[in-house]
């Protein structure tokens, strides 16, 4: 199996930098990055994952906050493309995982469609990073069996979730680009059946010198976010699992 980047022949590497701190990063990942001729990036890859990057190769930074899009995504696509076909070693570097809310199934759909080769190498997404900085285990043998990703993502104004399904116990739910949202998630849990009292958290920038965690209840959890001004990128879990942090939290400590 050929995974490493091979000289003179273009090929596009999908690459999750994991959620901040460096050390997160695959060895695969490094490895490739290493040998990158254009490296296309975005906003929420850890600053210390570029030093993989050899000095000469191209950097693209593509932006993506949340609402803010410095490259539209056809013209992601176009740059992969165009590049990978004259022959470079293309890596295209996303927060945390590529295919957790990541965009790479679009990415890779035009790159299949155009004929590109490409691989994509997973990385630790923000649910694991957060989770685990935060001292939450998101599953507890015996009791919580489930854990269920989604996005809070606004979209006219409305969070679009199975709100009755989200609302089952047992299970913990993590909420990714929910900060906007937050209000909007907690209110509907609640009125599907979850109790307010319902411990969640909101982590931003995990497992960086810069995590930050704001606790609550779906009941108070908005107001401790605003009250905290706390800004994206920032995670929420909800679920009886979030109690354990009171004992498991070590990261800072
Ligand atoms: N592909 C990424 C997710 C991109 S969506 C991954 O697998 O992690 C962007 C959202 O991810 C942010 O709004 C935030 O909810 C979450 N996120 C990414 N990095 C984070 C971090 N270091 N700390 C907390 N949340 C993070």
């Amino acid at each position: 199996m050929p995974t490493d980047p091979l000289p003179g022949a273009g090929k596009v590497f999908l690459v999750g930098a994991g959620p901040g701190d460096p050390e997160l990063l695959t060895r695969k990942g490094a490895r490739i990055l290493a040998a990158a001729d254009t490296v296309v990036y975005d906003h929420l890859v850890g600053d210390g994952v570029l030093d993989f990057v050899p000095a000469a190769a191209e950097r693209i930074y593509v932006g993506k906050e949340s609402g803010r899009h410095e490259l539209p995504q056809e013209q992601i696509n176009r740059v992969l493309i165009e590049r990978a076909r004259a022959g470079r070693c293309v890596v295209r570097l996303k927060g945390g995982d590529p295919f957790v809310f990541g965009r790479g199934g679009e990415e890779i759909l035009d790159l299949a469609r155009a004929g590109v080769p490409f691989e994509v190498v997973p990385g630790i997404t923000a649910a694991s990073a957060a989770s685990t900085y935060a001292g939450i285990p998101l599953t507890q043998r015996g009791t919580v069996r489930a854990c269920t990703l989604v996005s809070g993502h606004l979209a006219d104004g409305d969070v679009d979730l199975d709100w009755f399904a989200l609302a089952r116990p047992g299970q913990t739910i993590v909420v990714y680009m929910g900060v906007a949202s937050i209000g909007i998630v907690c209110e509907r849990l609640i009125a599907h059946g979850l109790h307010s009292s319902t411990p969640a958290v909101a982590v931003r920038n995990a497992s960086t010198a810069t995590q930050r965690t704001v606790a609550g209840t779906l009941a108070d959890l908005p107001q401790r976010i605003a009250r905290a001004g706390l800004a994206p990128p920032a995670l929420v879990i909800i679920g009886e699992v979030v109690r354990l942090r009171d004992r498991f939290e070590w990261f800072g400590r």
